[in-house]
């Protein structure tokens, strides 16, 4: 199954082989378990504010921005989008009843994953839309010695966000900047391409932009979502849990560093 994914993308791709050298992981969802707390919150958000957006189609739209969403429901609901003003006093509304949520637990299988990643060799980063000020910290906190601050991508750093493949060129432009040069010394680094990477998602905007970055896209579906929905937007390989796919890491390595 793995080898005929493998085989798949390359071809679709031009490539002759992987040349895989860095893992780039988004975080909601994929590395805390954090999306029923997005989800809880926007639902109630929305009904406060006499809109209707229920808990599971929170999950499609995840990584999409505040306004975003609030426009998508704004537009089917009443016809016309929110102005500037409500798109903030609902955002705000929303992060308030976030804030009040327990605080997101490690996904579970996710650390061990990460350490198994590093240990074969390739590189963790994260890519994601959050712009928690606290990220790093926490971060560090729950994945101790495993990410790098100027390997992870996040919301200030990217001007569009998910679904645009933007944040995973960014993490792909990152890696080449932090890593193919030594001691600040500039080396020519034309080699680094997407068959470099594999990315990590949870989410159908985030697969799509994974897959339109010319990554090989793995999901996870932690989610209530049908994992048709992961598929067809696109994804490489789909795994119901981080667990299973720590548990799987092995072969998908193999499969992912095997000449084709
Ligand atoms: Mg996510």
């Amino acid at each position: 199954m793995i080898a005929d994914a493998v085989e798949r993308y390359l071809e679709q791709h031009g490539y002759e082989r992987m040349a895989l050298k860095a893992a780039m992981f988004d975080m909601d969802g994929v590395l805390f378990d954090s999306m029923k707390n997005h989800a809880k919150s926007w639902h109630e958000t929305m009904a406060h504010f006499g809109l209707d957006l229920p808990e599971w189609e929170a999950y499609m739209h995840e990584g999409r921005t505040g306004a975003g969403t609030i426009n998508i429901v704004s537009m089917r609901q009443r016809g016309y989008e929110a102005t500037d003003e409500e798109i903030q006093r609902i955002y705000q509304y929303k992060s308030n009843l976030f804030n009040q949520c327990p605080k997101a637990e490690r996904m579970p299988g996710a650390y061990e994953l990460l350490c198994k990643v590093k240990a074969s060799g390739v590189v963790p980063m994260v890519v994601t839309g959050s712009g928690q000020k606290t990220l790093l910290e926490r971060l560090n906190r729950n994945f101790p010695d495993i990410f790098r601050q100027e390997l992870m991508v996040t919301a200030f750093d990217v001007k569009y966000g998910k679904p645009n493949p933007e944040p995973y060129l960014m993490g792909m432009e990152k890696y080449k900047r932090t890593l193919s040069s030594v001691k600040g010394e500039r080396r020519p680094c034309g080699e680094i391409a997407a068959n470099n990477f594999i990315v990590v998602e949870n989410a159908p905007l985030g697969v799509q932009a994974g897959v339109a970055a010319g990554v090989f896209t793995i999901a996870v579906n932690t989610g209530p979502l049908p994992d048709e929905v992961l598929l067809n937007q696109g994804a490489n390989l789909l795994f119901h849990s981080m667990q299973e796919f720590c548990d799987e890491w092995e072969n998908v390595f193999e499969g992912l560093t095997v000449d084709n």
